[in-house]
């Protein structure tokens, strides 16, 4: 399943949670209308009803704009009615101050999933101004019914839970998608798009952090492509880009417990910390390199690898560090390639 598809069937389950929500809702004021003999709440609840059950049809069928409007046009009718009915004491104010964040979340996920721009600040002026029509009307007229105080307090506690309810899940909804974002944004800087692997500016990064006393048992190396030129000239680019996800792979397996890095071009970094680890396992790299057979549409490719290695000195700083090595890798191009230069 791929990303577009995922974040449609979020869009779907989210828009289907509030829409089952709104009939939870129903059923309460229903039963609410009955007992406190409340007609026109009742009246309200039997249209929002066939509204809200077909609002799931249509949810189901992917109408999520219609499905939208639907649900806060029956949310801001709920809060007039019940402010006309029962005055401003039970809270049903609440409910447009509640979907602000709402309006805010479905507008952001509309206009980056289905690609649709809903008119977000039109749609807040609504509910802010129908929150202060109805306000001034509730405290200039009296309220259509009399109930009890334990009605009203009912009704207090049921309209702030649901109310607080809907902030909750849209402000967690704001975070998450907030947090996510950053971390794949965090990660794309740190990651070499062809090969998967960590990026120079991840490993300068990685090195500056380090304390240098946790670093006196390392070594670094930097391998280079032998002739990578030809290979791109003789079989083509996309050839070529094969070969260096291949060999990062490689890189990796055999490498274990290393830093592995793309440096740049055609040129890898391995970076161990741990003691345990010695440079014999750059040997075995170049020599699984050299025997592999690289095979890319119907041809067969032998590359060959030079690695230069520095263990880490203290007074070096990390960029003569990987210069050093660097020198070495330099040696080794010029005394025939194919080598481990130490
Ligand atoms: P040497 O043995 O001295 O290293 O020779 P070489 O041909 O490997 O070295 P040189 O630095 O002259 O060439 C490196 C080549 O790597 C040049 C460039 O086209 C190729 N290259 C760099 N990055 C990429 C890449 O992302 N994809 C592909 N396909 N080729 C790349
Ligand atoms: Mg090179
Ligand atoms: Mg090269």
């Amino acid at each position: 399943m791929n990303k577009l598809d995922k974040e449609n069937i979020f869009i779907k389950d989210l828009t289907l949670l509030f829409g089952i929500v709104l009939l939870f809702t129903d059923v309460f004021f229903l039963v609410f209308g009955i007992i406190y003999d409340l007609p026109l709440i009742r009246y309200l609840i039997y249209v929002k009803l066939v509204i809200n059950s077909t609002n799931i049809v249509l949810i189901l069928k992917k109408h999520y704009l219609i499905s939208t409007v639907i649900i806060y046009s029956v949310i801001l009718l709920m809060m007039i009615v019940g402010i006309i009915s029962l005055g401003l004491k039970p809270l049903f104010q609440v409910y447009s101050l509640g979907m602000l964040v709402c309006i805010s979340y479905n507008c952001y996920l509309h206009d980056r999933v289905l690609k649709k721009q809903l008119p977000m600040f039109p749609t807040i002026a609504i509910h802010v101004i129908s929150y202060a029509v109805m306000y001034i009307y509730g405290t200039i007229n009296e309220p259509l019914y009399r109930i009890s105080e334990t009605g009203e307090n009912v009704l207090i506690a049921f309209n702030s839970i649901v109310a607080f309810a809907i902030v909750i899940l849209y402000v967690y909804l704001y975070h998450y998608v907030a947090t996510n974002s950053e971390e794949k944004l965090e990660k794309m800087a740190m990651v070499d798009n062809l090969t998967g692997l960590y990026n120079r500016h991840y490993l300068l990064g990685s090195l500056e952090s380090r304390e240098k006393a946790a670093l006196e048992n390392s070594w670094l190396a930097i391998l280079d492509i032998d002739d990578f030129k030809k290979v791109n000239d003789t079989y083509g680019h996309n050839c070529g880009d094969y070969i260096l996800h291949q060999m990062a792979k490689i890189t990796e397996q055999v490498c274990t417990d290393c830093i592995v890095c793309r440096w740049g071009g055609e040129e890898f970094i391995v970076i161990s910390t741990n003691e345990t680890i010695k440079t014999d396992i750059l040997e075995k790299l170049r020599k699984k390199i050299e025997s592999e057979e690289f095979k890319y549409e119907g041809d067969t490719l032998h590359i060959t690898i030079t690695i230069g290695v520095k263990s880490y000195d203290k007074s070096l700083s990390n960029d003569s560090w990987i210069s050093a090595a660097d020198e070495k890798l330099y040696l080794g191009k010029k005394n025939g390639k194919n080598r481990v230069v130490i």
